[in-house]
């Protein structure tokens, strides 16, 4: 891992710098997610005061472009009125009861009149509790213990699906995980993403024993990786044949990439979906969802356990509910031309300066890769000149410019930006080619 700058050392962040040694007294490594401490690229976490559109203000009230959006909730942009007018009317009639409420079935209404094959939805708390649940009920529906997952593909920190994980996981260069039993790794299957051959090649292994196979409907914690034409619906047959489920998660792609999410671009009949990320609209709320008989094995009705107490979480539902009411064809639009937008000036710069590169997208997630293209999977990912990026993050950075703080995440763009955004990003981009093409390993 490459660390160019000592954390504390940005010149441009010292109320940042002193709020994350404060931070580090009593959060381990400072932060409560591990991608935002900065590991990969070194220097300062901007310790963030207010956002507002396109726009996030740090702690030393500087201000930066936002290129992650949270990580992707925020499609409208931040503390969008519409979104902030329906939280605050949630909150002043009370933050939660533990009892059913009109708004959650709405939600759960506009997710199913979007999704076809997804006919109940359970909410909950986190994408991680949606995939892990979803798991849960797989093993339960299917009597088998065995799941197979993708090396790159992140589902969230579920002890099963730690394995060969993207996001944090691939930031920080972990196999897996200390605290992961050797059972649960055991009942785990990686494969190569985008590699039909060693689907076959496991369920041959393995016939009768894997209770699903869950995959991102398209890759974006290893980069933006898009499964192969075909790819999807391979594994739609695969698992049918052998009566395993199959599991598409969207808790990236899910509404951000489409009104449908990936589905809505590339409809695949999974047995469970799961969401998260923009349905709760930067409150913490995800979902699964499927057919009325797999959902139908979930408590009350059936024997799969599964609860929560803040689980459809008023506040949370009406964030999330003002969200996807908001989010119109001209918001997709935008989300589209921005993407592209972006990926062309990113391209173009490094173009100009000679650097090795690919961009490439999965709907609207834009990646670049410091390699040439395309990247089709976690070893392609890592093979790139990762070096490179922590120079190239850091010169935008001190222009006014966030991009994610990892190599190895996506890109998000919001409906936010504007032409202005757009030409503080052009102006800071030469620079960063060029500490990207100085870039030694
Ligand atoms: C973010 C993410 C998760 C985990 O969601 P959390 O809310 O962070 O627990 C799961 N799957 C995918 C594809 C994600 O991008």
């Amino acid at each position: 891992m490459s660390s160019p700058i000592a954390p504390g050392s940005d010149t441009a962040a010292p109320a940042s710098a002193a709020l994350f040694e404060r931070a580090a007294r009593s959060i381990p490594g400072g932060v409560n997610s591990p991608v935002r401490a900065f590991s990969a690229v070194g220097g300062t976490p901007r310790f963030i005061t207010s956002a507002a559109g396109s726009q996030l203000t740090d702690a030393d009230g500087n201000t930066y472009v936002d290129l992650v959006s949270s990580w992707g909730p925020m499609i409208l942009g931040h503390a969008h009125p519409a979104v902030v007018e329906a939280v605050q009317r949630a909150a002043t009639t009370g933050l939660s009861f533990g009892a059913p409420t009109e708004a959650e079935v709405a939600l759960a209404e506009e997710i199913i009149a979007r999704v076809a094959p997804v006919e109940r939805v359970r909410l909950v708390n986190s994408g991680t509790e949606a995939t892990m649940s979803a798991v849960r009920l797989a093993r339960g529906v299917t009597g088998r213990a065995k799941i197979i997952k993708f090396a790159g593909c992140y589902h969230g920190h579920v002890d099963a699906l730690l394995a060969d994980a993207g996001s944090g996981v691939a930031t920080l260069g972990l196999p897996t995980s200390p605290g992961v039993t050797g059972a649960q790794a055991a009942d785990t299957v990686v494969l190569p993403y985008n590699d039909l051959a060693a689907v076959r090649e496991a369920f041959a292994q393995y016939p009768g024993q894997i209770a699903a196979v869950i995959t991102e409907a398209a890759a974006g914690n290893m980069g933006a990786v898009p499964p192969l034409p075909g790819f999807n619906e391979g594994l739609r047959e695969i698992t049918r044949a052998d009566g395993a489920l199959l599991i598409l998660d969207e808790v990236m792609t899910g509404f951000r990439v489409s009104k449908a999410g990936w589905y809505g671009l590339a409809p695949v009949d999974a047995d469970l979906f799961t969401f998260g990320k923009v349905m709760s609209g930067g409150l913490p709320a995800a979902a699964f969802g499927g057919s009325a008989e797999v959902m139908g094995h979930l408590a009350p009705l059936g024997p799969v356990y599964q609860a929560g107490t803040l689980s459809g979480n008023p506040v949370a539902v009406a964030a999330g509910l003002a969200t996807l009411q908001n989010a119109t064809d001209e918001v997709y639009a935008k989300l589209n031309a921005n993407s592209i937008r972006l990926g062309g000036l990113i391209g173009d710069a490094l173009t100009a300066e000679g650097v090795r590169h690919h961009v490439q997208y999965a709907g609207n997630l834009v990646s670049v890769f410091f390699t040439d293209g395309p990247v089709a999977d976690y070893a392609q990912a890592k093979a790139a000149e990762t070096f490179r990026f922590a120079p190239f993050f850091h010169a935008l950075l001190e222009q006014g410019i966030y991009p994610p703080p990892s190599a190895f995440e996506a890109w998000f763009v919001s409906a936010a930006l504007s032409d202005d955004d757009f030409a503080s990003i052009e102006a800071a981009l030469p620079a960063a080619a060029r500490a990207a093409a100085a870039a030694t390993q």
